[in-house]
């Protein structure tokens, strides 16, 4: 199984001159072929700039990346990537946009079609294969830039806050639906965000990151059983881990201390409503 990424001691430094400044410090991070990771950390705090160097579109300082033991050097539809927007041609109909990788591959039209509407289905969007961007609703056209994405086969699916623009409950919609999609494609995803509950959510491991220069603080295995359902953000573990993420997050914070994850933790009745103000 192909997917394996390795990260080895990256640095990387951004703007020039006087404004240089240390964006990544020391990220060593190692993610199994077919491993659910996500990067969680504060706005600021690098993890675009991780996303962007495992991409391929910012060489490191120092350090490396492979992919399947090969180094990482430019972008490439292996590594297929994901952001809050999406970056889908408005002028092109849902499956055009879905088929556009496979054109770039001089396959031919039948088949990017059939294989674009596999996608589409993938998705729950084969109704709306005829219909224009800008006729779908936001959740709906992260699900065509998923598919369009996924058509590729990358071996590693990377996503940058890809729900952030949508409302909570069309978040939550669209985080079943891609643990979903995993369960059926097993693709390595490396997920970026600053929203603990998403992380929680998602994740096989969490890899918290410090604010800026951003480092990896802490690495948290989540042994939740899969298949995922909503009602896991109102149970006692999720509300202990919760906690203790905010602790890291937020190690000034009045009243949450540092608290271990294996430790005796208080049972709480409810998930606590704090968000990251960040
Ligand atoms: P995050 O995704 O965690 O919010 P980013 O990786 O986007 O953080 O940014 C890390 C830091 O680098 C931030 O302080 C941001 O303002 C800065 N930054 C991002 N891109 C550039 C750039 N091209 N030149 C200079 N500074 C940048
Ligand atoms: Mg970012």
């Amino acid at each position: 199984m192909s997917g394996e990424l390795s990260i080895d001691n990256l640095s990387l430094y951004l703007g020039s001159g006087s404004q240089r400044f240390t964006a990544l410090e020391n990220v060593s991070l190692n993610v199994a072929a077919g491993e659910f990771v996500c990067i969680l950390g504060p706005s600021g705090c690098g993890k675009s700039t991780l996303l962007g160097a495992v991409a391929g579109h910012l060489a490191p300082s120092r350090g490396s990346m492979t992919l399947d033991k090969k180094t990482i050097t430019t972008p490439h539809p292996q590594r297929g990537l994901v952001f809050q927007h999406h970056t889908l041609f408005p002028w092109q109909t849902v499956i055009d946009n879905v088929a556009f990788g496979l054109k770039m591959k001089s396959i031919k039209r039948d088949e990017r079609r059939s294989r674009a509407r596999d996608l589409l289905k993938l998705v729950g969007l084969e109704d709306s294969a005829d219909l224009y961007p800008s006729q779908l609703s936001g959740g709906m056209q992260q699900r065509v830039e998923i598919a369009r994405v996924l058509v590729n086969h990358p071996d590693v699916l990377l996503m940058d806050e890809p729900f952030g623009a949508l409302d909570a409950i069309t978040r939550l919609r669209m985080q079943e639906l891609l643990l979903d999609i995993w369960t059926r494609i097993r693709t390595t995803i490396l997920f970026v965000t600053h929203d603990i509950d998403e992380a929680l959510f998602l994740a096989d491991r969490i890899v918290m990151m410090s604010a800026r220069p951003g480092t990896i603080i802490e690495e948290i295995v989540l042994e939740f059983p899969r298949p995922r359902s909503a009602s896991l953000l109102t149970s006692p573990r999720f509300a202990e881990l919760k906690r203790y993420c905010l602790s890291l997050l937020h190690d000034d914070h009045a009243d949450v201390g540092r608290l271990s994850p294996l430790g005796d933790l208080p049972t709480y009745t409810a998930v606590p409503v704090l968000q990251l103000a960040i």
